[in-house]
């Protein structure tokens, strides 16, 4: 038996994303529609992982996804704030806190297309700010 859908998600653990995650992919077609990885810092696993496995981890991720349920599509989600990056504080501006999500994604989807080529890769920054609200930006 068969069952196919459309894109992989990588995005972080974190709570406060969750209904708002759900919502975007709502908006997207994607409900019902992509596999969801979450681990903690999402591209960050793949480019600066406090775990050596942690890259295989995702990669692994993403073949069983584009195997079994022919993905065309990952779609690489960091977010603002992310305790795995040390949060917000880490960052003396919020232009720099942004460059470094940007090209953390930027690397990940590199090293995605690396290994497969044939997927389309995504980048999305979820921003939250101090009153905890969210919104989504594509990066080119
Ligand atoms: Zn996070």
């Amino acid at each position: 038996m068969s069952h196919h859908c459309k894109a992989l998600i990588l995005h972080c653990i974190d709570f406060r994303f969750h209904e708002s995650i759900k919502n975007w992919l709502k908006e997207k077609g994607l409900t019902n529609n992509c596999d969801i990885v979450s681990l903690a810092g999402a591209s960050k696993g793949l480019i600066t992982p406090k775990n050596p496995a942690e890259p295989e981890i995702i990669l692994r991720q993403i073949e069983i996804s584009s195997n079994l349920h022919k993905i065309s599509q990952v779609i690489l989600m960091n977010h603002t704030d992310c305790g795995a990056y040390g949060g917000r504080d880490a960052f003396v501006t919020s232009e720099d806190e942004h460059s470094q999500h940007v090209g953390d994604m930027q690397k990940a989807k590199k090293l995605i297309l690396k290994k497969f080529p044939e997927l389309e890769v995504k980048i999305i920054l979820a921003k939250i700010n101090p009153l905890e609200q969210i919104n989504f930006e594509k990066v080119e």
